[in-house]
């Protein structure tokens, strides 16, 4: 690169990194995803590194967090509050391991791996064994002081035991309930929604109102030292050790590793295990066990080179979007997805997100060509969160959703009181198509080997146009489908003819009637036990069920009326199709879907009624009482001096209801 486009470059990094990590750290508001910012600020290291002279004092990549804010004391801390290298990869940690082994001239070293918590740095110093100031990491030398706020944290101890002047530093941070409850509530008085718990936790403490602090259930958890002026302490696992016993909060995953392989198996674990926690982490933060070492291996002006912070995979990443691609689903909504310049999140490629509807479309303002983020959370889908604004240039052109359905070309339509475009032409081949899917799908009628490929090529070649169809496929037919030898042929006739038995409700959810799902065709099936009986009941016999609400009691009435939809049972049933009720009718006449195929736990002591009572109670009304919390786990019921199962339930973020939440439903 010439020097001139190379200092270019540099500037650009340099504005686009400041720009950035002001709205991150001053304002509490990121317009980009860590991993962007982490990816530019690795870009201007590596430009830095190969021209040394360019290096100025105040290139983000020299500097520490931002500027104190406005309105707060300013507080100087003796010792600077550091930020950590980062490492990406297995790579990483081990070159990190072989520059603290050179710089130790030793085989091996141990160090101990924490959990990186994702909040805010902050610094508590005690006097004479008591809390005296608070204060944030601010630009590593000078920060603010938010004494008042962190004292409305409960785990923060006021007193210790402990008569020098010690500093203690921190992470402070927001648990995942208190930010979902805290954003719900934002959301209904609406105010500006916080990006993620991090930005939540770092704006509640810098309230100038600290009843603010105290109302947001922020936490903290300790992990180093500053000044320090109590007896010595060899190694940083004793301190830990110690600052527990003194009464601090320590994060107690922390793990004593011999060896960088030790250090690679802990970051492996808990690149799984990290959405199990109650609160955010970024990544694994390791350090050098002894204390003397960090003495012989120093700091730079931004970091100790005796620890690391190793991120996890980014769930967010910016790409571009290219070109907007709509699918008919099977009750005729258009919707549109994005098609991506490929990128990697979280260990995977992905190409294409989800841009929801029309609406969402407009009220993030993405147009073709723009920069946007993207987010894969757990398992779920991608989406399209964001545009980046400030990424924008002039190939961006509007994208607009069609007025004609992109499979059989019908006019579309916008019901009343909804966001989604729908074809409502009752023929239309992809609706037919994605119906016919659904109606084989493993919740409905559950005909292995019947995916979308199978059903394209019936389709395609007329042997299947709807469901009955399925019923009267013929073997010589379906052995000239491309791909299909005798084996697979007969193993979908089969499939097909096991379905014929299915219990009524998978039939039910197959129709794919608007608004019954698995649980309504549930309650239905064992409520009328025949499909004669929901096709003759009326609105208000259906309404009358627990848990039908008048919107599925209107489309249920609506579905039946269809006369093609009475001829197609009726041959269903000459085909020798189930639409029976097969399963165990609960004892109690009125069925609770509250409790239906629901997995239950009791714990601590009932006043009202016995564990076995309660229990008998839940089966009568289709639920199931299993001993231990799981992920499975759909409910708690918890009484009196409930325990560690109450704890894993909040953990795991479970609904938990007490006694009388309990009888209520019952009753
Ligand atoms: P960092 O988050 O990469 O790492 C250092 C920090 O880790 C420490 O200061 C401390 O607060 C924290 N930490 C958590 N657990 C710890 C533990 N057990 N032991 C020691 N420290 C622990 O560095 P940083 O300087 O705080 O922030 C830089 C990061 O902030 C960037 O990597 C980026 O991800 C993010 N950032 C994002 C934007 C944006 O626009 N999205 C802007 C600026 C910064």
């Amino acid at each position: 690169m010439a020097l001139a486009s190379l200092e270019k470059k540099i500037t650009d990094l340099r504005h686009l990194l400041h720009q950035y990590g002001y709205q991150y750290y001053v304002l509490d508001n990121p317009t980009v995803p860590d991993a962007e910012y982490d990816r530019l600020m690795q870009e201007l290291i590596d430009l830095e590194a190969q021209h040394p002279e360019l290096i100025t004092p105040d290139s983000p990549s020299q500097r520490i967090g931002g500027q104190p804010l406005e309105g707060f004391v300013k507080v100087e801390h003796n010792i600077p509050m550091l930020s950590l290298a980062n490492a990406f990869n297995e790579q990483d940690l081990r070159e990190f391991d072989r520059r603290v082994r050179d710089g130790l001239a030793l085989e091996t070293v141990d160090y101990v791996c924490e959990l990186k918590i994702d909040g805010l740095a902050v610094s508590l110093r005690y006097q004479d064994g008591l809390f005296q100031q608070g204060a944030t990491r601010g630009d590593g030398s000078i920060g603010e002081d938010i004494s008042q706020n962190l004292r409305t944290i409960r785990s923060i101890p006021l007193k210790i035991d402990e008569t020098n002047t010690i500093e203690v530093r921190g992470e402070a941070f927001m648990p995942k309930k208190s930010f979902i409850r805290m954003n719900k509530e934002r959301e209904e008085q609406g105010l500006e929604l916080f990006a993620n718990p991090r930005n939540a936790a770092a704006g509640s403490l810098r309230q100038l109102n600290p009843k603010i602090a105290a109302e947001r259930h922020l936490d903290i958890f300790l992990y180093a030292v500053g000044e320090w002026q109590a007896g010595t302490i060899a190694t940083h696992s004793e301190r830990l050790t110690y600052l527990n016993k003194l009464g601090f909060k320590i994060n107690q995953e922390w793990k004593k590793c011999q060896g960088i392989n030790q250090v690679i198996e802990y970051v492996e674990a808990w690149i799984d295990k990290r959405n199990d926690l109650s609160y955010d982490i970024d990544g694994i933060v390791i350090k050098v066990d002894r204390l003397d070492y960090h003495d012989i291996l120093k700091t730079t002006a931004k970091s100790p080179r005796w620890a690391i912070a190793y991120k996890f995979p980014a769930e967010e990443a910016v790409t571009k979007l290219i070109d907007v691609i709509l699918s008919v689903g099977r009750t005729g909504v258009v919707t549109p997805t994005a098609l991506l310049e490929p990128v990697q999140v979280a260990g995977t490629t992905v190409q294409r997100a989800s841009l929801h509807n029309e609406d969402y479309i407009q009220e993030k303002d993405i147009q073709l060509n723009d920069a946007v983020v993207i987010k894969k959370a757990g398992d779920i889908i991608p989406e399209v969160v964001r545009v980046i604004r400030e990424q924008r240039d002039e190939t961006v052109r509007p994208f607009k959703m069609p007025d004609h359905c992109p499979s059989c070309g019908a006019e579309l339509e916008r019901l009343e009181g909804e966001v989604a475009l729908r074809c409502m032409n009752p023929n239309c081949p992809a609706q037919l198509k994605e119906g016919l899917i659904h109606f084989a799908s493993r919740n409905a009628m559950n005909i292995d080997g019947l995916g979308e490929k199978i059903v394209e090529q019936l389709y395609t070649y007329k042997l299947v146009h709807q469901v009955t169809d399925l019923y009267q496929l013929e073997r010589e037919k379906l052995l000239e489908l491309e791909r299909m030898g005798a084996k697979s042929v007969d193993n979908l006739l089969r499939a097909i003819e096991a379905s014929k038995s299915n219990s009524l409700e998978r039939l039910l959810f197959g129709l794919g009637i608007r608004f019954v799902g698995v649980t309504a065709a549930k309650l239905l099936a064992i409520a009328f036990g025949e499909i004669e009986k929901i096709q003759q009941a009326s609105y208000e016999e259906l309404i009358a069920i627990d848990e039908i609400g008048e919107k599925m009691a209107d489309s249920i009435v609506r579905y039946f009326s269809n006369e093609k939809v009475a001829l197609m049972l009726e041959k269903l049933k000459q085909l020798g199709v189930n639409t029976s009720y097969l399963g165990v009718k609960p004892t109690s006449e009125k069925i609770n879907a509250v409790f239906q195929d629901k997995t239950i736990v009791l714990t601590g002591k009932l006043k009202q009624l016995t564990r076995d009572e309660a229990k008998g109670k839940i089966e009568d009304m289709g639920g199931k009482v299993t001993g231990s919390v799981s992920k499975k786990t759909d409910l708690l019921i918890a009484g009196e001096e409930a325990g560690s199962k109450l704890s894993k339930a909040e953990q795991l973020g479970i609904d938990i209801w007490n006694e009388q939440q309990f009888v209520e439903k019952i009753e």
